[in-house]
């Protein structure tokens, strides 16, 4: 799938996450500091040469994001938001919402605010997400990642959303690089979705359906057109959408040079 010229940044966290979800695609990052131990923003390496790149490149909607750790297990996040809107950006936060009601004044301050579905299964008390989108005041989309453990939850997660206020969309994501059983879980899902509804639009190539009165977005990364810059916080800076292949390749080069 050819992408399309990036149009958002992600700046992405990395630390030690207090979850341990299966799917997790930082596992494999050895910059793993615990939460206390993360660099203030004001010492990441190269974050003004990235934040040039973007405004190069027009790009003006940046995402805080976490690899290995949760945003808002970074203390100053609030100043990292004031800074990237003084610096002319729209801030989104992308959070599993652990810390969002505790820190719901801060996560109010972004522009969009990404929650993930935390499941059950690897979290003996998740964080209600149905409750978190009704107390954030910024545009929130919800993420369910399905595999084989989450597809009882999304039902009920739907359901739960039928009144009362909603995200801008529930996005349904096909774990990247799961198990046969988790993609077809999502397949099985997303056929069945497709018989009983009506496909309405694409966004970036993804089908979005309207289910009990939210806008549904079946997310399959690789077959999508999304692009984005991504920045790390040791200061490696990749052009690649995919987030780990784009930070191993970068980290790659940057050790040849
Ligand atoms: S919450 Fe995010 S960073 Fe933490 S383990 Fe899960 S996927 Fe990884």
């Amino acid at each position: 799938m050819r992408r399309r010229e990036p149009f958002f940044a992600n700046i992405n966290l990395l630390g030690r996450c207090e979850l341990d979800c299966p799917f997790c695609l930082g596992h494999s990052v050895p910059f793993a500091p615990s939460p206390k131990e993360i660099p203030n923003h004001q010492d990441w390496p190269n974050l003004d040469k990235f934040l040039d790149r973007c405004r190069g490149r027009e790009i003006d909607r940046i995402n805080l994001t976490g690899l290995n750790v949760d945003p808002l297990q970074y203390e100053d996040l609030s100043g990292l938001c004031n800074e990237l809107h003084e610096g002319g950006f729209k801030v989104g936060l992308r959070t599993n919402g652990l810390h969002a009601r505790e820190r719901m004044a801060e996560v109010n301050a972004f522009d969009s605010v990404g929650y993930t579905h935390v499941s059950k299964k690897w979290c003996a008390s998740p964080p209600d997400v149905v409750d978190l989108v009704r107390a954030t005041t910024a545009p929130t989309r919800v993420s369910f990642v399905m595999t084989e453990q989450t597809i009882g939850e999304l039902w009920p997660l739907i359901w739960k959303f039928r009144a009362g206020k909603k995200p801008k969309y529930l996005q349904i994501r096909k774990v990247w690089g799961g198990s046969d059983a988790d993609c077809a879980m999502f397949d099985q899902f997303a056929a069945s979705l497709d018989v009983d509804h009506k496909m309405e639009e694409r966004f970036c190539e993804a089908p979005t359906y309207t289910v009990l009165g939210m806008k549904v977005v079946l997310w399959t990364t690789v077959e999508t057109t999304a692009n984005s810059l991504n920045y790390f916080i040791d200061g490696t800076i990749s052009d690649e959408y995919v987030i780990v292949g784009g930070y191993n390749v970068a980290r790659a080069l940057e050790r040849k040079r």
